[in-house]
Formats: structure tokens, sequence, C-alpha cells
């Protein structure tokens, strides 16, 4: 399905934005051109949903959520950045890895599998991008992925 990536994307971030129960400000910088992106909606909420609910998971109060889409080339890229307490260096890659949980006594009273970023992993390469984190430990952690994109509708006569 052919969708413009950044009314998607917003969609979301209000959903999350009218229920949280958290004190977190949401802060957006989304272009204002429109990006087509071909995508399966139902999976690529699910990956959007996951990782804002870590964002908000690992939130402090009165913290910031960030939200950001910037192209290069041919792909978007979509950020997603909180001021949580970060993930130690040497495990950042690991939090793409199935049932992986930073800190097990702490995940494990935020509740959880592990599964989510296993699978949005899954999900973005399946869609022919990339994603991966960037965390420093008491500051916070951002979430990258990219997605080709399309600047005109596919289908669509100039
Ligand atoms: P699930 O998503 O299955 O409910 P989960 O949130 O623990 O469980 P993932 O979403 O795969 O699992 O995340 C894996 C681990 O990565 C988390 O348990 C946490 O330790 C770490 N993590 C993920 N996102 C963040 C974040 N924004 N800040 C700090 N740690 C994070
Ligand atoms: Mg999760």
């Amino acid at each position: 399905e052919w969708v413009e990536f950044n009314q998607f994307f917003n969609s979301i971030i209000e959903r999350f934005e009218f229920s949280k129960s958290q004190n977190v400000h949401f802060k957006r910088l989304l272009p204002s051109a429109d990006l087509f992106v071909e995508i399966d909606t139902d999976k690529m909420t699910q990956v959007i949903d996951n990782i804002i609910s870590n964002a908000l998971k690992y939130s402090p109060d009165g913290g910031d959520v960030r939200f950001g889409v910037t192209t290069s080339g041919t792909y978007i890229k979509v950020m997603i950045s909180d001021d949580g307490m970060g993930i130690p260096q040497s495990n950042v890659n690991r939090i793409f890895d199935r049932f992986y949980r930073a800190d097990r006594a702490r995940s494990r009273a935020m509740g959880g599998t592990g599964l989510g970023l296993a699978i949005a992993k899954e999900m973005i390469i399946a869609h022919g991008g990339e994603i991966w984190a960037e965390s420093e430990e008491g500051k916070g952690t951002t979430i990258f992925f990219t997605l080709p994109f399309e600047q005109q509708e596919e289908g669509e006569w100039d």
C-alpha cells in the first residue's frame, strides 16, 4: 500500500499523544514535502508502536520524546529519541536480538518480552530498510530506521 509517510507517522504519534499517561512531551520535526512509501501499514504500525512504547517506558517524568524524518538520496530516515536511562554501550546492538533485555531486574519490572525490536528489525529489513540505535547511558536513546521512498506517488503522471 502506498502512503504518505509524514501523515502516516503523525497519526501514530497523535494516538500516543492522546493516550499516554506519562508526563512526557512530544516534539516533532517532520518535513512538509510528500514522501510516499510502499509499506505494509499494519506491520509498520507495529514497528513504530513498539519504538514509541519503549521510548515512553524508559522516559523520565517531564522528559521529551523527539520524532524526526529526513531524506537522504532515495531513503527516508526516521528518528525517535528519548531522554531515558539509555543502554550500556556494549549492548546497544543487542537490543535487536530476540529476547534480549538490558538490565534484567529493571526490565522485568517494566514488563515486556524482549521481542518488540527483533520483530521491528525483521519488518524493516523486509521493507528494504535498516534499523539501528545510538544510546548513552543516563542520557537517552535514539532509534533510527530507513525506508526507500518516492517523491512522487507511484503511477501518477506529471
Ligand atoms: P516487548 O517489546 O516485547 O514488550 P521489550 O520492550 O523489553 O519487550 P524490545 O522492545 O525488543 O523488548 O526492547 C529490548 C530491550 O532493549 C528492552 O528490554 C530494553 O532493555 C532495551 N530498550 C529498548 N528501547 C529502549 C529505550 N528507548 N531506552 C532504553 N532501553 C531500551
Ligand atoms: Mg518493546
